[in-house]
């Protein structure tokens, strides 16, 4: 099963899950965390804000994953992952944000879930580089593919053009067609 690329909103996507781009309080925040607690409704925040805190502030630490339902969305669940924030690229952020893609998609397969969309974790204020971003999202998606029998329909949502042509490269330099 091939990786699809699709550009816009997230928040359309009628799927079994949508990841959220969240912070490690999971209590909203601006960018496509704010569109999908938009458009989710009340019950998303409320959901979020009885998840056990780890630590003060923190619901979902850096590189982790946290299931939620979905409310008013067409999806049918949501799932938080938490990028990390982009330093120098010495800080373990390839391996954090490999680790949102991989452990969102074992979380889905462990709800039993066979399709989900994936915005592009930490490439907004996060400020992570866009293609360097796009290679780990192909590397690691493909990876969980070629390594389970169970399929799973797997979405790369790109909100702009750069983003859609950041995955289409992504992919080919992968051999996948775009
Ligand atoms: P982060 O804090 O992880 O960088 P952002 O929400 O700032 O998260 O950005 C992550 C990516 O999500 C960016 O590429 C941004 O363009 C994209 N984005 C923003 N809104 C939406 C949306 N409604 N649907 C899909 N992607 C979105």
């Amino acid at each position: 099963m091939k990786i699809e690329v699709w550009q816009g909103d997230i928040t359309a996507l009628a799927v079994d899950a949508i990841v959220n781009a969240a912070n490690e309080s999971l209590l909203g925040g601006g960018g496509v965390d704010g569109a999908i607690h938009r458009a989710a409704g009340p019950g998303l925040l409320a959901e979020c804000e009885r998840l056990p805190e780890l630590r003060p502030g923190v619901r979902c630490p850096t590189g982790e994953v946290r299931a939620t339902g979905a409310y008013a969305l067409p999806a049918r669940h949501v799932l938080h992952t938490v990028g990390p924030v982009w330093h120098d690229g010495q800080r373990d952020e390839p391996a954090l944000l490999a680790n949102c893609y991989w452990k969102s998609l074992q979380l889905a397969e462990s709800l039993n879930l066979q399709s989900i969309a994936f915005p592009a974790i930490s490439c907004g204020v996060y400020g992570y580089p866009l293609y360097q971003a796009a290679q780990i999202a192909v590397t690691e998606t493909l990876a969980w593919q070629r390594s389970h029998a169970q399929p799973m329909r797997i979405v790369l949502v790109a909100f702009n053009t750069a983003t859609a042509k950041a995955y289409q490269q992504a992919l080919s330099a992968a051999g996948q067609v775009a």
